[in-house]
């Protein structure tokens, strides 16, 4: 592609444990093994995971302050025909995680993005919740605020699919009486905590008992955690986005517009303006 290369590089995108190294695949450490840079979110983690094996590859941190900056480098290598690897501290990576600029970048370069799947612990929470598994929405971590929280969980009140949200342990006693109010009580949930290491628990009940428990619990509150809840069972109807969108483009301002818009997404006023604005184009 460049340089003098006529061969293109590969960019691996690689699953590593999320906790117990047992789940670091024989295919993840082979490719590990073989590529030229390995794109890491913090260089000292993945040192650590690899300690020991036979790795060459020269390690890049890329993470969310760097990311846009980084990116070119790569390419550069990608073009060159270096084989390059992109992990996150634990899991997979693009997951609530860093890495969707250099995948999309490489996409945009004619650089073959190959997958090497594994631990990701949304998709191991939803395995062991007990609830509907047909259709999730992945929603993350929520705001760190509990106003903005209540607000976004508003928004996903009505929603039917089972949701699934990522969590620091010490925030559940706040987060789950946030999502009690937002969702109701008697809401069934599961909160799958510490997966795949010592003290992994994995417990399904309503959203107000689920909250007395962890409340009383400090161990509940060390470590990390997903709490996955049952959708809701009336399943109310879900809002087009964009068709609200261009409705209330068409009818208001734009900033009234995207006033109006946040305040029945709940969207932030940013993300609001950015629909709109997508929809008058
Ligand atoms: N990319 C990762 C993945 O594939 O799951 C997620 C990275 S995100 C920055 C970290 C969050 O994932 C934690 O705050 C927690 O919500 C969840 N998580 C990671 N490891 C976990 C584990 N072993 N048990 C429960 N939740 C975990």
């Amino acid at each position: 592609m460049s340089e003098g290369s006529d061969k293109t590089g590969i960019l691996w995108v690689v699953a590593t444990p999320i906790g117990n190294l047992g789940d670091f695949s024989a295919r993840a450490r082979e490719v590990l093994g073989q590529v030229a840079v390995i794109a890491a979110e913090d260089t000292r983690v993945t040192g650590r995971l690899l300690e020991g094996l036979d790795v060459p590859a020269r390690k890049v941190s890329l993470h969310e302050h760097n990311e846009a900056r980084v990116i070119g480098g790569l390419i550069e290598q990608l073009a060159a025909g270096r084989e390059v690897a992109l992990v996150s501290d634990a899991g997979t990576p693009l997951i609530s995680d860093p890495g969707y600029r250099l995948v999309s970048a490489a996409h945009d370069a004619g650089v073959p993005v190959h997958t090497v799947p594994g631990p990701c612990a949304a998709t191991a929470a939803l395995s062991v919740a007990g609830l509907p598994t047909d259709r999730f929405l992945f929603e993350g971590f929520l705001p760190a605020r509990s106003a903005a929280r209540r607000k976004r969980l508003g928004a996903l009140a009505g929603r039917s699919e089972t949701l699934v949200f990522y969590a620091p342990a010490r925030d559940l006693p706040d987060i789950f009486d946030d999502l009690a109010a937002a969702l109701g009580k008697e809401r069934r949930a599961t909160l799958a905590r510490e997966l795949t290491k010592l003290h992994e628990t994995v417990r399904r009940d309503t959203l107000d008992a689920l909250h007395d428990w962890v409340g009383n619990d400090p161990d509940q509150q060390r470590g990390e955690a997903v709490i996955v809840v049952e959708g809701n069972p009336a399943g109310a109807p879900e809002i087009d986005i964009e068709a609200l969108a261009a409705e209330l483009a068409r009818e208001l301002p734009p900033s009234r517009a995207a006033k109006v818009l946040a305040r029945l997404s709940g969207m932030d006023r940013k993300e609001a303006w950015g629909v709109i604005e997508g929809v008058r184009r």
